[in-house]
């Protein structure tokens, strides 16, 4: 499995517990997911915790069921999960603060992301919807990929704020746009994790 894999595997440790941090989540989530639109959700992933943990964040955060679940038969082995029915497409538009029929371009909703613990669940969300990490052992290059341009710069701004000198090394290690950001430090702790895991494998083998 790829670095990138692991980081995300050790992120769905992170247990679901306060409802203001699944929303948080699922809006992290659905901001990088391969499709949100007023149509459609689908979310594509390969990692299989992610996967296991999609079900159970949408049911705490929006209190529904995907339509569709993955079926790696069908997909190349992709994971993919899809909401279409309008009434659950509602909710979670609604839930997220943005009014579904308004053409506009997103930008991030600020008010579910005033605490602490909501900030990190965001960035939690939309590392393992449309992030990678490459292994820090080769080489640091992080990425956040989302079609949603506005709330993209939105997002780069709020990882450049709340600087947290504990983590500097890493931080400065990682990739310019995300160098100070307090709510990043449980992907960072993620990955150093990830890292030491993986070294302590090395040594074994
Ligand atoms: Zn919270």
């Amino acid at each position: 499995m790829s670095f990138a894999y692991d980081v995300k595997a050790e992120l769905c440790k992170v247990p679901i517990n306060r409802s203001c941090c699944a929303v948080a989540e699922g809006c992290g989530v659905l901001l990088y997911a391969s499709a949100f639109t007023a149509n459609e959700v689908r979310i594509v992933t390969e990692n299989d915790e992610f996967a296991a943990r999609l079900p159970k964040l949408f049911q705490k955060a929006f209190s529904l069921r995907f339509d569709e679940l993955p079926d790696k038969s069908k997909d190349g082995g992709k994971l993919v999960f899809r909401i279409t029915q309008e009434d659950k497409l509602d909710t979670i538009w609604r839930a997220l603060g943005y009014d579904r029929r308004a053409h506009f371009a997103l930008h991030l909703n600020f008010a579910l992301l005033e605490e602490e613990c909501c900030r990190a669940s965001f960035l939690r969300g939309a590392f393992l919807s449309g992030g990678s990490v490459t292994d820090p052992q080769k080489r640091y290059h992080l990425e956040l990929a989302t079609s949603h341009v506005q709330a993209g710069r939105e997002v780069e701004a709020l990882l450049r704020k709340n600087p947290d000198p504990t983590e500097d090394e890493i931080r400065l290690a990682l990739s310019g746009n995300i160098c100070r950001c307090s709510g990043y430090v449980q992907i960072v702790r993620a990955v150093k994790r990830a890292a030491k895991e993986r070294r302590e494998a090395q040594c074994r083998a």
